[in-house]
């Protein structure tokens, strides 16, 4: 494994510079892409993160070395597969503050984990007169999922808008006590808004309403706690946070899961089948059902120790600081529009350039080795309340440096110019 540390099962420690500072420039040489890709400035992690060497050496040591079906064997390999499997488990509920590991689905992706708990709690809750409550700076995955869900049981579905500054518009007076559950994104992927979360969950559980948070965007890049937050549904995913792609988080509070019925039907999810009907595993295995996506966990749990090791808090404060430079740089180049401008607010700016359609501007990066995302951003709501049909959209992480940028201001100054 070279100079690297060893990243197999179990907690990794041996990180040489975990008490040195916080240094994107050597936090970039975990990342094969950037030395394959010298000339890349990627400021789209917003729409999926790279992925560290430790995360995908893990994930080829599973493969070449204890590759076995999980909580089925007795042999020796498959024990260690299984241990691995649970102890990312462990690992996914102590970086989100779980209390309990059982707490902790592993689904596809934060889509899968959503439609998850659309349907099998909303089939077990809702019905004609209930109303589901979402805002209209959602992500499409969550919007569609509940769509389906007000479609199936009769409930209604409601939003909240937002405001001109792309932050949630009077929240509060939506609940009411026809509410049952709030769907609400805790960090915007269009404006960075990161959502009162708190104050929500007491409001709706004061009428009885539960909440469920979209968390593709603040797991990656911020300290949660789901029990301080009081939620009682937290969806993520797990490409999004230095992990592979195929593994997502679905967080549910045992009380609510354990009344559930299955969403998906299968092995491992049962205790016993006969022809007719079948009895439910307990939980997390009742929603798990097949074999899961073992590899993706274990990198994913690898992921959440090297999140760990660098420290979320020192994460958090480089993104800001990122964030606040952009800011800066962008809103002081004429014809630049800057959408949005939350109080409280992550690694994420959407922009466009006067008179220059955003794909053309995207593609312009891209001549310069810039990769931002230009489109709707799975948020068609949002770009309708702007009035607009696309966005481009640069997103930060832990790797990125000022000097990207620099180099973002300087291609966007020299598009003006060009398209002038
Ligand atoms: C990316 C994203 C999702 C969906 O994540 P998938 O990994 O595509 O399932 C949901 N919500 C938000 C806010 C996102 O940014």
């Amino acid at each position: 494994m070279g100079s690297r540390h060893d990243v197999g099962i179990g907690p990794s420690s041996s990180r040489t510079f975990m008490n040195a500072q916080f240094n994107p420039e050597t936090i970039r040489e975990d990342f094969a892409i950037f030395s394959t890709n010298p000339e890349l400035i990627y400021l789209d992690s917003a729409a999926t993160s790279q992925t560290p060497k430790q995360v995908t050496d893990s994930i080829l040591n599973y493969y070449e070395n204890f590759n076995a079906n999980v909580h089925r064997t007795i042999y020796s390999i498959g024990n260690k597969a299984t241990q691995a499997f649970e102890s990312a488990r462990e690992k996914v509920a102590k970086f989100i503050h779980a209390e309990k590991s059982k707490s902790v689905i592993f689904t596809k992706s934060a889509t899968e984990a959503i439609n998850l708990a659309a349907a099998a709690w909303g089939r077990k809750h809702l019905s004609a007169g209930d109303e589901i409550l979402i805002t209209e700076m959602e992500h499409h995955s969550n919007i569609v999922p509940w769509q389906l869900t007000a479609e199936v049981t009769g409930a209604d579905l409601k939003y909240i808008p937002i405001t001109e500054d792309g932050e949630l518009e009077k929240w509060e007076n939506h609940i009411s006590d026809k509410t049952k559950i709030v769907a609400v994104t805790h960090q915007s992927n269009v404006f960075g808004t990161v959502n009162p979360i708190k104050e929500i969950v007491e409001k709706a559980h004061s009428v009885g309403a539960v909440v469920l948070v979209d968390a593709a965007q603040s797991v990656p890049h911020s300290q949660v706690d789901v029990q301080d937050l009081g939620c009682d549904f937290f969806a993520f995913s797990g490409h999004k946070m230095l992990g592979p792609t195929g593994v997502g988080v679905l967080f549910g509070k045992p009380e609510l899961l354990e009344e559930m019925d299955p969403f998906l039907g299968g092995g491992e999810m049962i205790k016993t089948v006969n022809m007719e009907t079948s009895t439910w595993n307990d939980i997390p295995h009742k929603f798990e059902a097949g074999t899961p996506n073992i590899a993706q966990a274990i990198g994913l749990g690898t992921a959440v120790d090297y999140l760990n090791n660098m420290g979320m808090e020192n994460v958090h404060a480089h993104e800001q600081d990122l964030l606040q430079y952009a800011v800066d740089i962008l809103s002081n180049i004429s014809g630049i529009t800057l959408y949005g401008n939350p109080q409280n607010r992550g690694g994420v700016v959407s922009f466009n350039v006067e008179d220059i359609h955003p794909h053309d501007v995207a593609q312009f990066l891209d001549n310069d080795g810039i990769a931002v995302r230009a489109g709707h951003h799975c948020a068609q709501p949002i770009m309708k309340r702007l009035g607009v049909s696309a966005t481009c959209r640069a997103s930060v992480y832990l790797y990125n440096t000022k000097n990207e940028i620099d180099r973002l201001a300087s291609s966007l100054e020299k598009i003006k110019s060009v398209f002038a």
